[in-house]
């Protein structure tokens, strides 16, 4: 279930949200402590107005929320407010049985906020927030919130790796509570946000304004990724790299995924150890992932197979799970080279001047040396093109002297960051003069049209932008993945 939380100030307003996001979503949590006061006195009536589960929370700040009231009033408030249709009401962990009774001007004795849910078949919600990290108990903590029947909720901050891993044994550990919720907040979390059912999570939380760390959109959360949809036979791919959520590969694998009917998801997962990912993708037996910097040359120990193109460049950028053996390829040495394929099987490539020694660079100069084309690399470092050009047998030079090689190529691929943010304004070779007559080839997507790229458009070159090259290699990770083409009729924001 994909729970929205409403933060809306009045309750017109969160109105508003659940019918923007009606399509995506199961239900939806009215967050008190975000509404007017006087919004607050009318609350109880709010459920009966949206037809869908409501769960009533009035968080404190200490647990990430915005109530400033003392704690006597807000649990009074509470206690008010519950009096409506509410399916689920939130009570943190710590609050003690004796502050949730409460003297009601309709009732002659104390009435007790649990006992009057419990009475009307209201499930309480547990919760544990912990905004610094995964607790080392956490599974003695799930199952003491869990004891009387309550749905325990925990909420923590994983820093890293082996935390993921914690909070996805939740379901191993502790399989015999069948209602709970699980929430990764924050960067690294987001993985245990969209395989939330993996975590054995009955729901997991979504908002249009990041009303906790880590939320995505509802329609992010249903569309893209189809989160809600998971079960015990979906296929999980991945990607994983630091930073991460930068890259456009979901955009394009789970369309893909979602066009042939096949069961399996793609999620970004921020990795700081590239061998605890690996003991997770034995856990979650992930089918395959894309490996993106800086882990493309790290993952290689752990496979047990590798392609000629892998071994020559270096880097893998493709991991795919064979006969319960990994094996890693390269698309970017295949997705680099089709869109200019056809000039190369025609012989209109003789000669190529790359700007760049990196990773990228590696597999450009490995793909156009593979083909017979002599390269000539340019770096601002000059000992990194050395290494690749002895590699290669190819040329190099330092970047400073780009303006000896203009006019003289029949491709110039720029393979530098030189153009991303933050060197928007930036052309690495500005010094360096086009024919015209050359294809030009830009690596950066993100823009879209950097200056060198302008540049090569103005003096009349063919330019290939960075992005036909992500969505061929993308295209060829996706038959790698899952055996089929990649459907012609989908067309990835990219
Ligand atoms: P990398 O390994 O870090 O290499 C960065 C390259 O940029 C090196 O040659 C570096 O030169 C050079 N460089 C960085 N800052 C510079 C500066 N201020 N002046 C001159 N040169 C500078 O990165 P990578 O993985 O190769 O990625 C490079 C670019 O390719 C990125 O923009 C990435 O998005 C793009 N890319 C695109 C695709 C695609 O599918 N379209 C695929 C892969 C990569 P030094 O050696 O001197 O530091």
């Amino acid at each position: 279930m994909l729970c929205l939380t409403l933060t809306g100030s009045t309750l017109e307003e969160n109105r508003r949200l659940v019918e923007q996001n009606r399509k995506w979503i199961s239900l939806a949590e009215l967050r008190l402590d975000h509404l007017n006061a006087d919004e607050q006195k009318i609350a109880s009536s709010f459920p009966s107005t949206v037809d869908l589960p409501v769960i009533l929370t009035f968080r404190r700040k200490s647990d990430g929320g915005a109530c400033s009231v003392s704690e006597k009033a807000r649990l009074q408030t509470l206690y008010e407010t519950a009096k409506g249709d509410y399916a689920y009401v939130d009570i943190e962990e710590d609050v003690r049985k004796s502050d949730l009774k409460f003297k009601d001007p309709l009732q002659e004795q104390k009435v007790d906020l649990e006992r009057s849910l419990r009475d009307r078949g209201v499930r309480i919600i547990r919760s544990l927030h912990d905004f610094t990290c995964v607790p080392a108990d956490i599974y003695g903590r799930i199952a003491k919130l869990a004891s009387k029947g309550d749905i325990p909720k925990v909420a923590v901050t994983p820093k890293s790796m082996i935390d993921i891993i914690s909070l996805f044994r939740v379901q191993a550990e502790l399989s015999q509570v069948k209602d709970k919720i699980i929430i990764g907040m924050g960067e690294f979390g987001i993985c245990t946000r969209l395989l939330y059912k993996k975590c054995g999570s009955m729901l997991t939380f979504c908002s249009d304004t990041q009303a906790a760390p880590g939320h995505l959109s509802a329609r992010t959360m249903s569309e893209l990724y189809r989160a809600d949809r998971v079960d015990e036979k979906t296929h999980v791919f991945g990607i994983i790299g630091n930073p991460v959520y930068h890259t456009a590969s979901p955009r394009i694998h789970n369309p893909g995924f979602d066009a042939i009917h096949y069961n399996a998801i793609y999620v970004p997962f921020l990795v700081d150890s590239v061998r605890a990912f690996f003991k997770l993708a034995e856990m979650l037996q992930i089918h395959g992932f894309s490996v993106t910097v800086p882990h493309k040359r790290n993952v290689q120990p752990y496979l047990g197979r590798i392609t000629r193109e892998v071994k020559q460049i270096g880097a893998c950028n493709t991991v795919t799970r064979i006969q319960n053996m990994w094996k890693g390829t390269n698309t970017d040495y295949y997705g680099f080279l089709a869109p200019i394929a056809e000039e190369i099987a025609q012989g209109a490539i003789r000669t190529a001047l790359v700007i760049g020694a990196g990773g990228a660079s590696r597999a450009v100069v490995w793909a156009l040396h593979n083909h017979g084309i002599k390269v000539t690399i340019l770096n601002r470092n000059e000992e990194r093109a050395r290494q690749l050009a002895d590699e290669t047998m190819s040329n190099y030079d330092s970047l400073e002297n780009c303006n000896l090689y203009s006019k003289k190529f029949d491709l110039v691929v720029q393979t530098t960051s030189v153009g991303m943010d933050p060197n928007l304004d930036e052309d690495p070779v500005s010094a360096f003069a086009f024919s015209g007559k050359e294809i030009v080839y830009e690596l950066i997507y993100q823009p879209r049209e950097t200056p060198f790229f302008k540049r090569a458009t103005k003096a009349g070159c063919r330019v290939v932008g960075g992005s036909e090259m992500l969505l061929e290699q993308g295209k060829l990770q996706f038959e790698a993945f899952s055996g089929y083409h990649y459907p012609h009729w989908i067309h990835p924001e990219i």
